[in-house]
C-alpha cells in the first residue's frame, strides 16, 4: 500500500516526517561520480560505493587524502545541508579533538563552495565532499569493554559539542527521528510478518504510553542522532577514530542520541552479552554527561523504538525501492532479533538488564526475600504494613504504590528528606573523588574546622576526629576515656542507647537482654544523682572512666528534665574521675530548638561530643570532638584509622547539612515548629485520657499513652496507636523503657503546615484504637 492512500482509495494524513525518506535516492554510477569529484573539486581519482539509504555516498581516492562524496537526493533541502556544515564547524570548534570530517571546499566560481550542484538526469544534485577519515571498520561484536565505554563516551562529547548549536533547519521532520516514533504506525502495514507486525505494534503502544508523555520534559538539543558503529571507524585498540555522517542531525531529545548508538552496539550480542554491552556504552556515555532520571526511565523503550523504526522504515522501503534491498535490509535481522530479546524480558526487566536499575517488588515479596536475606539477627521493620519507601522530599516519603507518608520520625534526613544541596554535594564529591584520610583533601580539614568552631568558646574542644557511625563514634570517645582516666567503668542512664559494638552495647542497657548486666557499667534514673551507681561500681571494683549522656534522653522516654540536673550529674561523675561524653547522635544537629549541640541547652561543657545520625543527611558520616590534651592521651596508647572515616563524598555531605542548618535557620525553626507541636498534643490530651505529659524540646517530642482508668503504661496500645497514625498517612515511633512513649522526631523540615496533619492522624489513631 503506498503512502498516503488509505485503504478505500482517499488520502490519508501523510507523515511531517516522511519528506526526503520518500524522494528517489539518485543513482550515480562510480564513473560518473567520479567525473564530478573532478569537475566540482578537483580530485580526481576513482569512486566507490559506500552504500546509502536516501543518498549516495563514493570514496573517491586519488591515491593521496582522497575524499568521501555524498550525492543528495532531490528532495533535500539546501537548508538542512547548511545545518550539517554548521554543525561540523561548531564541533570543530568547541571540541577539536573529536574526529569528525570537515567539509571540503569545491573549486572557485561555483555557486555554493560546500554544496555545489549537479544536473542529474531528474534534476540538480547538492554535492558535498568530506575529507576522507582514516581507520577501520568494526562490527559491535568486535568491541571489548573498553571500546565500548570509549564510544558511549564519545558521542556523550559530540553532544557537549553540539550542545549550545543551533541552526533554524534543526526542527526539520525527519522519520529516523525518534520523536516520530508514532508515525512508524502508518508504515507499521508494510511488515509483511503478522508476529514482527504485532510486536512493533507493542512497541509503539509502550512509546506511547510511557515515552511520549515524558517526551517534552526530556533535555533536548541538536543531536548527531546516527551514531552507530556503521557511522565510525576505530583504531587499532577499537576506540572512535571518525565520527562520520551527519545526515540524520536534527533537534531531539538527547537521550535519543544514546538509544539510536545502543541500538547499535547490541547487535549481533547474544543474550546477557547485548545487555552487558549497553551497560558498558552507557558507562562510558555517564562518564561525560550524567543522564537525568527522566532520560534513564525512557532509554530502554527508546532502544525498542530504534529497533522498530529500523525494521519498519526498512519493510517501506523495501516495498518502494525493491533493488536497494539488500543494504536496506542489511540491519534487519539484528533488529528483530534484538527487538525478540528485548520483548521476551518485558519492558521492565529489559530497563533493568539495559540500565542496571533495580527491579520493582511487590512489598510482600521483598518483605519475604528480606527476611530471608538478612536473616534474624537484623532489627525488624517497623509499622504492622511495613513501609516500603521510593522516594523522599522535605518531610514527605513517597511509597511504592504512590502513596504518601508524612514523616515525623525520621531524624536522620535532619534538613529534609533528598535536600538538594546535600544530594547534589554528595554527588559532585563522588564524581570527583572519593578516597581515605590518609591523603590530603579540603572537605575533611574544613569540617574539622566548621565544627570545632561550632563548640563554646574556652571549651578547648578543637580536635575533630571522623568515624561512620553513631556507634564508632561513642566507641572511639570510649577508647578516649580509657586511655585518657585510665579507669574503665562505665556510667550511663537507666534505658540509654549508644550503639551496637561490643564496647557500646555494654554502654546501651536498652540493648541488654535479661540479667545481662556487665561488670564494669552502672546505671542511673533520669533526674537522679550518680552515688548510688558510684557505689555500685566501687563494689565490684571500678571507677568510672565516663559519663555517656544522650542530650534527648530519648530511649529513656523523654521525661521532663529538672533545671540544672544535667550540669549536676556531670559535675558529679568529674569529681569521680570521669569524662562526660555528650552524645549528640540523636539531639544534636539543632533538633531541641536552641543550640546546635542539646549539650548547650543543657547547660554542660563535656570532654567529648560525638555526633553522627543527621551529620550527613543520610550519608554516613560521625564525629568525634575532644580537647587536645585527651587527644594526646589516645595517640599515645594507638594510631587511630577507619577506611571510610571522613572520606571527601562524606566530609562534602556534613559540610553541606551544616550550611542548610545555618541558611534556612532551622534551629530557630524546630524550636518554634516543636511547640505548635506539643501545643496540638496538650489539645489531643484534654480530648483522650490516654494520652498523657505531651513535653519536648524543639523537634524531640514525646508523649506517654496511658490505660484511660489506672494511668498505667499501656505499650499495646502505643503500638496500636502508631500503626494505626501510619495507616493515615503520618508515622511516628515509640520509644521509653515500657515502649508506651510516642515519639514525635521528624526532620527538620517539618512545618508549621504539617503540625495539623499529624495532630489529625492521631486524633483518629485514638479514638480508632479507644474500644
Ligand atoms: N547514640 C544515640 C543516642 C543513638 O540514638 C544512636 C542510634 N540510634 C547511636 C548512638 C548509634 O548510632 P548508629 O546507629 O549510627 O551507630
Amino acid at each position: 500500500m503506498p503512502l498516503g492512500s488509505g485503504a478505500m482509495g482517499e488520502v490519508t494524513a501523510q507523515p511531517r516526517s516522511i519528506g526526503v525518506l520518500e524522494a528517489t535516492p539518485p543513482r550515480f554510477t562510480p564513473e560518473e561520480v567520479a567525473a564530478i569529484a573532478a569537475d566540482l573539486f578537483g580530485l580526481a581519482g576513482e569512486a566507490r560505493d559506500l552504500g546509502s539509504e536516501r543518498d549516495q555516498t563514493f570514496l573517491v581516492d586519488d591515491g593521496a587524502e582522497g575524499g568521501v562524496m555524498k550525492i543528495s537526493n532531490l528532495g533535500e533541502d539546501p537548508a538542512v545541508l547548511d545545518f550539517e556544515a554548521a554543525a561540523l564547524q561548531h564541533v570543530a570548534r568547541v571540541d577539536p579533538a573529536l574526529p569528525v570530517a570537515p567539509q571540503l571546499r569545491a573549486r572557485a566560481g561555483l555557486e555554493h563552495p560546500l554544496r555545489p550542484r549537479h544536473a542529474g538526469p531528474h534534476g540538480r544534485h547538492y554535492i558535498r565532499l568530506f575529507r576522507r577519515m582514516r581507520g577501520r571498520s568494526l562490527r559491535s561484536a568486535e568491541l571489548d569493554a573498553w571500546a565500548l565505554d570509549e564510544f558511549g563516551a564519545t558521542l556523550a562529547r559530540l553532544g557537549v559539542a553540539l550542545r549550545a548549536f543551533f541552526h533554524p533547519a534543526a526542527g526539520r521532520s525527519l522519520l529516523w527521528d525518534l520523536a516520530y516514533a508514532l508515525e512508524l504506525r502508518q508504515l507499521a502495514p508494510d511488515i509483511e510478518d503478522g508476529a514482527h507486525r504485532a510486536l512493533v505494534g507493542r512497541v509503539l503502544d509502550r512509546y506511547e504510553e510511557r515515552v511520549a508523555p515524558a517526551w517534552p520534559r526530556l533535555r533536548a538539543q541538536v543531536i548527531h542522532g546516527d551514531l552507530a558503529t556503521d557511522n565510525a571507524l576505530f583504531d587499532d585498540r577499537g576506540g572512535v577514530a571518525a565520527v562520520l555522517d551527519f545526515g540524520d542531525l536534527t533537534h531531539s531529545a538527547l537521550v535519543a542520541d544514546l538509544a539510536v548508538s545502543l541500538g547499535s552496539l547490541l547487535r549481533g550480542r547474544a543474550g546477557d552479552d547485548a545487555f552487558r554491552a549497553a551497560r558498558l556504552a552507557i558507562d562510558g556515555y555517564e562518564r561525560v554527561t550524567p543522564l537525568e532520571v527522566p532520560e534513564r526511565a525512557v532509554l530502554a523503550d527508546l532502544v525498542a523504538a530504534r529497533l522498530a523504526t529500523v525494521v519498519t522504515i526498512s519493510a517501506w522501503r523495501v516495498r518502494r525501492y525493491p533493488e536497494n534491498a539488500e543494504y536496506i535490509q542489511a540491519w534487519d535481522a539484528d533488529s528483530w532479533a534484538l527487538l525478540e530479546l528485548l520483548d521476551d524480558a518485558g519492558p521492565a526487566e529489559a530497563a533493568r538488564l539495559l540500565t542496571g536499575a533495580a527491579a520493582r517488588v511487590p512489598t510482600a515479596r521483598l518483605a519475604e526475600r528480606r527476611r530471608r536475606a538478612l536473616g534474624p539477627a537484623i532489627t525488624a521493620l517497623t509499622y504492622a504494613r511495613p513501609v516500603h519507601v521510593d522516594s523522599g522530599r522535605g518531610a514527605w516519603l513517597v511509597e511504592a504504590d504512590g502513596g504518601r507518608l508524612l514523616d515525623a520520625y525520621n531524624n536522620v534526613p535532619v534538613v529534609g528528606h533528598c535536600h538538594p544541596r546535600v544530594t547534589e554535594a554528595v554527588v559532585r564529591a563522588t564524581r570527583r573523588v572519593n578516597t581515605h584520610a590518609r591523603y590530603l583533601y579540603e572537605p575533611l580539614v574544613e569540617v574539622a574546622e566548621r565544627l570545632a568552631a561550632t563548640m563554646p568558646a574556652a571549651s578547648g574542644l578543637d580536635t575533630v576526629m571522623l568515624v561512620n557511625s553513631g556507634s564508632e563514634a561513642n566507641d572511639l570517645a570510649w577508647r578516649i576515656a580509657l586511655a585518657a582516666t585510665g579507669m574503665g567503668g562505665g556510667l550511663v542512664t537507666a534505658h540509654a542507647y549508644h550503639g551496637v559494638t561490643t564496647a557500646i552495647a555494654d554502654l546501651s542497657p536498652e540493648e541488654w537482654r535479661d540479667g545481662y548486666r556487665p561488670g564494669h557499667v552502672e546505671t542511673f534514673a533520669v533526674g537522679r544523682g550518680l552515688a548510688g551507681a558510684l557505689a555500685r561500681l566501687a563494689e565490684r571494683g571500678h571507677r568510672p572512666a565516663a559519663l555517656l549522656v544522650d542530650g534527648g534522653f530519648t530511649s529513656d522516654g523523654m521525661p521532663a528534665l529538672a533545671p540544672g540536673w544535667v550540669a549536676a550529674v556531670a559535675a558529679e561523675a568529674r569529681d569521680a574521675g570521669a569524662l562526660v561524653v555528650a552524645d549528640e547522635v540523636q539531639a544534636g544537629h539543632g533538633r531541641l530548638g536552641r543550640h546546635l549541640w542539646s549539650f548547650e541547652t543543657n547547660g554542660i561543657v563535656p570532654d567529648v561530643v560525638t555526633m553522627g545520625k543527621p551529620m550527613g543527611n543520610g550519608y554516613p558520616v560521625a564525629a568525634v570532638v575532644t580537647r587536645a590534651d585527651l587527644a594526646d592521651r589516645l595517640a599515645a596508647t594507638t594510631d587511630f584509622f577507619s577506611t571510610f572515616g571522613g572520606n571527601p563524598v562524606a566530609a562534602s555531605a556534613a559540610l553541606a547539612v551544616l550550611d542548610v542548618i545555618e541558611d534556612e535557620r532551622l534551629i530557630a525553626h524546630a524550636g518554634e515548629v516543636g511547640a505548635a507541636l506539643v501545643a496540638a498534643l496538650d489539645a489531643l490530651a484534654a480530648r483522650h485520657p490516654a494520652l498523657r505529659a505531651p513535653r519536648g524540646r524543639g523537634l524531640l517530642v514525646g508523649a506517654d499513652v496511658v490505660g484511660a482508668a489506672a494511668g498505667e503504661p499501656d505499650p499495646g496500645r502505643a503500638r496500636a496507636i502508631v500503626d494505626a497514625t501510619r495507616e493515615r498517612g503520618v508515622l511516628i515511633g515509640l520509644t521509653g523503657p515500657r515502649g508506651h512513649v510516642l515519639k514525635i522526631r521528624p526532620p527538620l523540615a517539618f512545618g508549621l503546615e504539617h503540625v495539623p496533619v499529624l495532630a489529625d492522624a492521631l486524633d483518629a489513631a485514638l479514638a480508632e484504637t479507644g474500644g
